[in-house]
């Protein structure tokens, strides 16, 4: 169903609103019958849809195809990757520890399959980048790591180093995973330069369905132990009979987002507004991440005594979507991790606000958040107009 012409989607890394044309191959796909493994004609065409898939994502992010494997989506990615024990050149490789940056998704935060005994965690700076520094000498205190950095940060969109700390892991004989997850068509993908030996992406953040991701490897000779054991699906790399809807969606989502690099420059147009928009009614803002490379779709910023929690609350009344740093689980609102790991005080966390743009934001909707920030403004604390920055 088409989105109400008063409702304003701003939540695009939470996920993404489905593209039309996802949607539209999802529809036919599921009218089809078979079994991507059967060798009739109808599982033949589940089979080629499903290679067709593995083709885009390929494309999205500079793979070569037979290193795309399909799962449910980027916690399962993520859990995939996060194992000590891996295949290297046809051989059993036992990775010691796990060393994962402090400002990860909990899905890489929860570790993974290594106990916690195995895990460490890389300190970020000010701006929630990785601090360099610690992590060399975390390499050099111990055996063969598995480093887990993120591309893209899903709060604030900061984005790595990805080049410098692949290149300190390959120095070190570690193994380099990167969540891609809020990378993927919103900036380049280059493994290579990257030098990760895998990538996890979801297909919600570009405009795919829910429930489906893929891990890329580097190499097929080098690949993480299979999480889901069972049949030989997905090469032996993921056992379940595939979702072929599911992964003809990510596969058109994919293709559509690898064509947008264009759309990076506009969407930080945007971004850019909205920022300027909400530091002129509030010069004391803080925007997080602001000195540090980010993604051009993401905003996180707090301003003096607005709480997170109640603007969300009258922005949604105002029938505009939109996120704050902080997270509701069982009753309790916590504090970010994130903004926390940046140093950021509880007071000012608890006033962050997430804005996240994408491939259907338009300069309507930064208009329409610009004409209701004021007023949430006057509502929650008037006096933040007037506190300098
Ligand atoms: N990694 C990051 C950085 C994310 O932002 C998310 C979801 O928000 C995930 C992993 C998990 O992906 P999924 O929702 O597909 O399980």
């Amino acid at each position: 169903m088409p989105q109400a012409k008063d409702h304003v989607y701003l939540d695009h890394n939470a996920g993404a609103p489905l593209r039309p044309g996802a949607r539209e191959r999802m529809v036919e796909v599921l009218s089809d019958v078979g079994n991507a493994s059967s060798v009739h004609a109808d599982g033949r065409r589940a089979r080629a849809r499903i290679e067709a898939a593995r083709e885009q994502v390929a494309g999205l992010c500079k793979a070569r195809t037979r290193a795309v494997t399909f799962v449910s989506g980027g916690t399962e990615a993520n859990m995939t990757a996060l194992t000590p024990n891996w295949q290297d050149q046809g051989a059993p490789y036992y990775l010691d520890r796990l060393l994962r940056g402090a400002t990860e998704h909990p899905s890489v935060a929860a570790g993974g399959r290594f106990p916690a005994s195995m895990q460490e965690v890389i300190p970020v700076d000010a701006n929630g980048l990785i601090r360099l520094d610690i992590l060399k000498d975390m390499l050099a205190g111990g055996g063969p790591a598995l480093v887990s950095v993120m591309a893209a940060n899903n709060e604030t969109g900061v984005i790595s180093p990805l080049a410098e700390i692949g290149a300190m892991v390959a120095e070190a004989g570690g193994f380099f995973h990167v969540d891609a997850v809020q990378a993927a068509g919103r900036m380049e993908i280059d493994m290579d330069a990257w030098q990760a030996d895998a990538i996890s992406l979801s297909a919600h953040k570009f405009g795919g369905p829910q429930g489906a991701g893929s891990l890329v490897v580097r190499s097929t000779a080098r690949v993480p132990a299979p999480l889901m054991l069972g049949g030989g699906q997905e090469n032996w790399r993921r056992a379940g009979t595939e979702n072929v809807a599911a992964i003809s969606g990510i596969g058109v989502a994919a293709e559509a987002a690898e064509k947008e690099a264009q759309d990076w420059a506009r969407l930080a147009a945007l971004r850019d507004r909205l920022e300027a928009g909400v530091r002129e009614i509030c010069p004391a803002v803080t925007i997080f991440g602001e000195e540090a490379p980010r993604l051009a779709n993401t905003s996180c910023f707090a301003a003096p005594g607005i709480s997170a929690e109640t603007a969300l609350i009258a922005f949604d009344l105002e029938r505009l979507s939109l996120s704050s740093g902080s997270a509701c689980s069982s009753g309790k609102v916590s504090v970010s991790h994130v903004l926390t790991a940046m140093g950021a005080e509880e007071a000012t966390a608890r006033c962050a606000l997430r804005v996240s743009l994408g491939w259907n934001s338009t300069d309507a909707d930064i208009d329409r958040f610009l004409e209701v920030w004021p007023q949430v403004v006057d509502r929650l604390n008037p006096e933040a107009r007037n506190r300098a920055a």
